[in-house]
């Protein structure tokens, strides 16, 4: 689960990170407040939506040259501005994918005179089976093109989970980011906070970018991004209370009533299989003959027959959708009740692509025959392979 840059700073604030001060508005008249709230003579205007890139994005509403989603604004009367002019306004960014995001929140903040700016995150790298650090001097907008082109400038640090960041690693991150002064001070306190943070509250990502050096020598924590492994927030009612859903996806917010492990993707075959490998294996040789998946979707293990109707409605719900691949191996799940899911949630709702089913396992036949006899215009296969051929060759022709 994401959550906003303003409740993340909150979040971090808590456990003594330095951030600025700041207010989230949703409406344009509390722009002027907010503002005077706050010390000045220099504010941020923040678009809170849950993507990255927002400095650089373009609102869609307005023109080319009208500036991105994250403004400095040097007096109350630009607040005010600036607010009436992102909020409600859709911002597209790097990470938005073309349709954007609507701006529903802002977050009006002290503005800081920056000196530099780094990145830093942390992650659980999988590899190693640790959290780990990843810093660079070479923070601010473009991380990825760090990566991509001067990776040398990139360093990672695993923590042990026994001690936690040690002086020694703090050290460590305090050279690779070329700390000096009170700004070593402040990361030497800053580094271990953070990833308190990030253990206790079981996130799976932190992003300061950027970490800044200011003017006068200090730290701060100028964006964060984080998100929550979602397995374990049961364990954090204070972090599930910042759920927004109007962020997520209305086919996932769905899902997730009907305990289904749907993600959207962007291309034009449906998927309903069931077990997460399986899934994963349809969407790669989906791929391989030259489409694309437009989600993941597994079914589960035991699904019922409501269940397996609702998937198939979501899917079927996604204008993108041209083609269905309905790919199951029977184990647990049996074939019948997958049948039966498909043809009620087809009598309900309608059949407006091709469909190709692939059954395989436990009762089988009795599947094969509810689909035969049900009068669906199904286009059968015999395994992954022709499945996979069928169903791009009845979208692409
Ligand atoms: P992002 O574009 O979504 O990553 O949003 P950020 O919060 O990282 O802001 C983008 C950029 O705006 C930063 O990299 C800074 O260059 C600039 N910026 C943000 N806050 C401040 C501030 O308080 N003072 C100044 N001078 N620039 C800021
Ligand atoms: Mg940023």
């Amino acid at each position: 689960m994401n959550i906003h840059e303003y409740q993340a700073k909150a979040v971090l604030k808590e456990y003594g990170a330095p951030v600025a001060e700041g207010v989230a508005i949703f409406s344009a008249d509390e722009a002027e407040a907010a503002a005077k709230s706050l010390p000045g003579p220099l504010w941020v205007v923040k678009s809170q939506i849950h993507a990255g890139g927002r400095g650089k994005g373009k609102f869609k509403e307005l023109s080319a040259d009208a500036k991105g989603g994250v403004r400095l604004a040097f007096s109350l009367d630009e607040v005010t501005s600036n607010a009436k002019e992102m909020l409600g306004n859709t911002l597209v960014t790097k990470q938005t994918g073309a349709a954007g995001k609507v701006v529903n929140r802002l977050y009006i903040e002290d503005g800081a005179d920056i000196e530099r700016e780094l990145y830093l995150s942390i992650l659980v790298d999988r590899t190693v089976g640790r959290p780990a650090f990843v810093v660079s001097t070479e923070g601010g907008m473009d991380i990825e093109a760090v990566a991509e082109e001067t990776p040398e400038k990139i360093v990672t640090l695993p923590i042990d989970p026994e001690t936690g960041v040690t002086e020694a690693d703090a050290a460590k991150l305090c050279d690779a980011l070329e700390l000096t002064g009170a700004a070593r001070e402040d990361g030497m306190k800053l580094f271990p906070i953070l990833h308190t943070a990030f253990v206790e509250k079981d996130m799976s990502l932190l992003e300061v970018n950027p970490l800044i050096v200011m003017k006068d020598g200090r730290l701060r924590v100028l964006d964060a991004k984080v998100s929550f492994d979602g397995n374990a927030l049961f364990r954090h009612p204070d972090i599930m209370e910042l759920r927004d859903v109007t962020e997520e996806d209305d086919k996932e917010i769905e899902a997730s009533k009907y305990d289904l492990a749907y993600v959207a993707l962007d291309g034009d075959i449906g998927c309903m299989v069931n077990g997460a490998g399986l899934a994963m294996a349809t969407m790669d040789i989906i791929k391989l003959y030259g489409a694309e998946p437009a989600n993941f979707l597994d079914v589960g293990g035991g699904a019922s027959k409501e269940k397996v109707t609702a998937a198939f409605k979501i899917i079927t719900s996604d204008p993108n959708v041209k083609g269905i691949l309905v790919n199951i191996f029977g184990g647990i799940m049996r074939c019948d009740v997958i049948a039966e899911g498909v043809v009620a949630a087809v009598k309900e709702v309608g059949l407006q692509v091709p469909l190709v089913v692939r059954l395989e396992g436990t009762n089988v036949e009795l599947g094969k025959k509810i689909i035969n006899e049900s009068g669906l215009n199904v286009i059968a296969a015999d395994d992954l392979d022709d499945a996979a051929q069928k169903i791009v060759k009845a979208v692409k022709g």
